[in-house]
């Protein structure tokens, strides 16, 4: 049967329409067979009762008269006939006159206790046939035939014509069958034929074609359909393979899938070329130990193993690995733990990033921010006994001096102010350079600035005899985008360099114009020596001073480098159009900038007026300050001012106390005091009803923007950067003492709130 199972459709159902034609035909043959037989009992059976019959009449007189030799000569005549084997007759009394056949077969008559009629047992028919005479019945005849021999014949006759039907018929159903099975069979193998090429070769756009419209039509109708949707589902997953194929290998991230004794199962081309790598296989096939090949500290990938273990997951973990070429580099790593059913780790995948230059980045800003602290705090140490010193050259120039004296005093004040510009610009080169130069870039009014400039240059130039001139009309509406402080800074810077490079008698030219791209381009032209073209590459170089060190032109090499940082970071730019040996041209270049609403024009103060009422009035100054040199230099200074009383604390609850005490016309506050931080003793001050209305003037070496910005939101009016400039400090004394003590008038001064720092 299995076998069968396993055979063709077309021999399978050949075989069946075989098998079902001999079992129809043996069934036919079977009823006919069995049909023929029952005829032919009831036709023996009939012909043995007519036999009887007449054979009992026969033997009637027989039968009377006992004549048992005439009765055994009837019954022997019976004889003859093949089928009666036995046959018996007896009187009344059931005596035996005559008989013949074995006494097997007369057991089995008188067995049958029959005494009339016909019995049938199996193929045995017995028969009792009453014998009279003269309607008197005498005695009993009984016949025994067998039809076996008979049945067998008829069974042998029909087995044989069985045989001959059945093998007909079975050429013909074969025969048949193969020529009409075509119709049934083909188009199921035409489809099994295309089931099997989609499989062989995955190929879903095939379609079976369909014949006819029976059930095997359905099927291929269904079949097809099921093919478009494989189909669809198949190019579905194909392109989303592909897609993430595509992720995969073209992701700007490394890739991976690491085991946890280190091999690579899997890498991208980005991870291969992040590792100096050809391709992935290249790393794939050459790691074996993740954590001894790459990774600098093998320890790290414990930790990392030790994470992921427990977390399921590891994300930002970061790490020094090695490159293919041997050089060093940081990664940043995401990572997570794939298990099986019993949640084992089967490996680890995740992404990883370079982050080598972000580390780097991170390092320089970090030694940026530690130079800047560095120079910021030696700059404030510096200006602390720059204070002393220019503060008391000053106080020493100002209380006539000898003539041997006075140019002494001019090289101390001289180095003094070197020194000072020299710290001022280091510590903006520094700010630009952290980031923290904070900018306040506006409009700015091109001819105002250059007029600024120009009056603050004026005093230098009248002394070496330079002739200082506009070149161009100065226009009101021409603006710039910039800082002004900034600005001007770098306009001075240029102006000083053009006059004080210039020999004696020379010109030195301010001009502007606009050069066509939305750019205003301001220039300071000299007719001095000019700049050699070949140093011209060093010219915004900090400390390059292109050999003018050997002249008596004092500098610090710092003022371009530093203009060059403060042009680019208002979003300017700094050039010479040409030098030597025609003079100088420089240039800075901002871009321009709408001319803004007109603003209401700052009222100027009458200076003198104030101080003519300053003279008339006494007042009170406290001075909260540690540094004794500090504060001789302001009793000094204080001294030229009789008009002024000055009260001093060294400590900060001094000077609170002072302060709530005297009720002083200013307090000057230094920052840097040993019992309270100098912002806690202003914070106190603005808190306490009889100090708040004072004006606070901070002193401070800290000339940090963040710093005065601080200590101004806190209510400071002023903030003077030590080295003190004793002309600056008196018009600033003057400026918040001016108009006395009132509560009323003190918070007028506030609206002219003052940062004074070394700009
Ligand atoms: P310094 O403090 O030395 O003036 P700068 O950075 O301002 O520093 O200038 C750098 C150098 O450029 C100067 O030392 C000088 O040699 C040269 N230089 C600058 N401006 C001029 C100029 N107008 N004429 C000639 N040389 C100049």
């Amino acid at each position: 049967m299995q076998n069968l199972r396993d055979r063709p459709i077309r021999q399978k159902i050949t075989f069946l329409i075989m098998t079902i034609t001999a079992a129809v035909l043996l069934l036919a043959f079977a009823a006919l067979f069995y049909f023929q037989a029952y005829t032919l009992k009831r036709h023996s059976a009939h012909e043995l009762a007519v036999i009887g019959e007449l054979t009992a009449h026969e033997c009637a007189a027989a039968v009377r008269f006992k004549d048992e030799d005439a009765a055994t000569q009837i019954l022997t005549g019976l004889r003859t006939m093949p089928q009666i084997v036995s046959a018996r007759l007896e009187l009344l009394d059931k005596q035996r006159l005559a008989f013949f056949g074995s006494a097997r077969e007369e057991g089995e008559i008188q067995g049958a206790r029959v005494t009339s009629g016909v019995k049938f047992n199996g193929d045995r028919i017995l028969l009792a046939q009453p014998v009279t005479l003269s309607g008197v019945r005498e005695g009993t005849l009984f016949l025994l035939a067998d039809l076996h021999a008979t049945r067998s014949q008829l069974l042998k006759l029909y087995g044989g014509i069985f045989g001959l039907v059945l093998l007909a018929c079975l050429l013909l159903a074969f025969a048949l069958s193969g020529q009409f099975l075509r119709f049934v069979t083909d188009p199921i193998l035409r489809l099994a034929d295309t089931a099997r090429t989609v499989a062989d070769h995955s190929d879903y756009s095939v379609r079976a074609r369909k014949v006819c419209n029976d059930e095997v039509g359905l099927l291929t109708d269904a079949f097809n359909q099921m093919l478009a949707q494989i189909q669809a589902q198949d190019s579905a997953v194909r392109k989303a393979e592909e897609k993430y194929r595509l992720i995969f290998e073209n992701a700007i991230e490394g890739m991976f899938q690491s085991t946890p004794d280190g091999k690579y199962l899997n890498v991208n081309a980005a991870f291969a070329r992040m590792y100096g790598c050809d391709s992935p296989e290249e790393i794939i096939t050459q790691v074996s130990d993740i954590a001894q090949t790459t990774y600098v500290d093998p320890a790290r990938r414990e930790e990392f193993k030790r994470l992921i273990e427990t977390h399921g997951v590891v994300e930002l973990f970061e790490y020094e690995a090695y490159r293919k070429d041997g050089t060093k580099m940081w990664l940043c790593e995401n990572a997570r733990a794939v298990r099986d059913g019993t949640g084992a780790i089967l490996y680890y995948e995740g992404t990883v990033q370079d982050v080598t230059e972000r580390k780097r980045v991170e390092e320089v800003e970090r030694a940026s921010k530690a130079k800047t602290e560095f120079l910021s705090r030696v700059s404030h140490e510096l200006r602390t006994p720059l204070n002393a010193i220019i503060g008391f050259g000053q106080l020493l120039d100002r209380q006539s001096p000898t003539e041997t004296q006075r140019p002494r005093i001019r090289h101390i004040l001289s180095a003094g102010q070197h020194l000072l510009g020299l710290i001022n610009e280091v510590l903006d080169i520094s700010r630009i350079e952290a980031g923290k130069l904070h900018l306040s870039v506006e409009p700015v009014a091109v001819a105002d600035m250059l007029e600024e400039a120009l009056d603050l240059m004026r005093p230098l130039a009248a002394e070496r005899k330079i002739e200082l001139c506009a070149e161009v009309e100065m226009d009101a509406a021409v603006y710039v985008m910039a800082d002004r402080q900034r600005f001007k800074q770098v306009l001075l810077n240029l102006l000083t360099n053009a006059v004080k490079y210039t020999p004696e008698s020379g010109q030195v030219a301010v001009s502007y114009y606009s050069n066509g791209h939305n750019n205003i381009r301001i220039t300071v032209s000299d007719t001095g020596p000019g700049i050699p073209a070949e140093k011209l590459g060093r010219l915004f170089m900090p400390f390059e001073r292109l050999g003018a060190e050997q002249s008596n032109v004092e500098g610090t090499g710092l003022g371009l480098a530093l203009s060059q940082r403060l042009m680019h970071a208002m979003g300017g730019a700094i050039g010479v159009e040409f030098s030597a040996p025609r003079g100088s041209k420089f240039w800075v270049e901002l871009p321009r900038a709408k001319s803004p609403l007109p603003k209401a024009v700052p009222h100027k103060r009458n200076g003198s007026g104030r101080r003519e009422n300053s003279k008339a009035v006494t007042r009170k100054v406290l001075y909260i300050e540690d540094n004794f040199s500090n504060l001789t230099l302001i009793e000094e200074m204080f001294a030229e001012r009789p008009q002024f009383e000055l009260l001093t604390a060294m400590q900060g609850k001094v000077g609170l106390d002072l302060a709530r005490q005297h009720s002083p016309d200013l307090i000057l506050l230094d920052l840097h005091l040993p019992d309270l931080d100098g912002h806690e003793v202003l914070r106190q001050l603005k808190s306490l009803d009889t100090t708040r209305d004072v004006p606070v003037v901070v002193i401070s070496a800290d000339a940090t923007a963040s710093q005065i910005d601080r200590l101004m939101k806190a209510g400071a009016m002023a903030y003077l950067t030590k080295p003190l400039d004793v002309v600056e400090f008196f018009r600033v004394v003057d400026q918040t003492t001016v108009t006395g003590g009132t509560t009323g008038t003190r918070q007028k001064h506030s609206a002219a709130v003052l940062a004074i720092n070394e700009n």
